[in-house]
């Protein structure tokens, strides 16, 4: 899909007429000129979740997932009690080649730390001026058999269960990965905790970035490859749904 085919359906489901809740926002363009966006939604001073998608270009179910919730209007009975931040494509240059890197070769997942990140990067950190209380990143992982997850939260968090609970609800949709070790990193049903610091690594991804600026609960979610896309987009709209249902502040 041509991001020009994005773009249009994002207009579609977010005419102004329609979706005075909402506020679109061009946060910057990327290497070759491709508008990067931030939609607002919700009521500001409330619970504020950011959702992200597309940080890698050749992982679109996260794309899909957010224009599906977004047209079917999956995300208004949450809107009174929680402001929505949606970045629903941070690497549109890689989306288009259907790469996982951006223009210039570089994954942007791996650059939160540095003091001078890629432009795509910091447009997505400019967006944490105030807290979140969760972040929620929609990747895909070509190689697992099914979908896991990577949290990160406060140490003591009420939320600890809110991976496992996310999982739970997975299953109806597709099998979650039951690997004792995913991608290098020990896991449990599906979960994997990060454990180190972020201060501890020498790159952060997103979510650390995310965790380091005062997000209580920071999810990585990795829905799977090689199941269709409408089981791995629904996978993910569940998934953030099920994460609105049960976070607990
Ligand atoms: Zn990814």
């Amino acid at each position: 899909m041509k991001y020009s085919t994005v773009l249009n359906q994002l207009e579609r489901c977010i005419h102004p007429v329609t979706r005075s809740d909402l506020k679109l926002q061009v946060l910057g363009k990327s290497l070759n000129g491709r508008p990067i966006l931030k939609i607002q939604m919700g009521i500001q001073g409330r619970r504020r979740i950011l959702l992200s998608a597309g940080i890698h270009g050749d992982e679109p179910a996260g794309i899909f997932a957010i224009l599906q919730l977004l047209e079917q209007s999956l995300l208004a009975p949450y809107l009174n009690h929680w402001e929505i931040i949606i970045l629903p494509c941070l690497n549109p240059d890689g989306f288009e080649q259907g790469t996982r890197n951006n223009a210039e070769d570089i994954d942007l997942n791996r650059q939160f730390k540095l003091l001078n990140p890629p432009l795509e990067v910091k447009l997505a950190q400019s967006v944490f001026d105030i807290p979140f209380d969760l972040t929620l990143e929609l990747h895909e992982d070509i190689d697992s058999p099914g979908y896991y997850l990577y949290q990160k939260s406060i140490t003591g968090s009420i939320n600890h269960q809110l991976g496992k609970k996310i999982l739970q609800k997975i299953t109806a949709i597709m099998p979650v990965n039951q690997q004792a070790e995913i991608d290098g990193m020990p896991a449990t049903n599906g979960v994997i905790d990060r454990l180190k610091d972020p201060v501890e690594m020498d790159f952060w991804p997103m979510a650390l970035f995310s965790f380091h600026k005062g997000t209580s609960c920071c999810f990585t979610l990795e829905t799977a490859s090689k199941f269709p896309m409408t089981d791995r987009v629904a996978g993910h709209s569940r998934a953030v749904l099920t994460a609105l249902n049960h976070f607990q502040s």
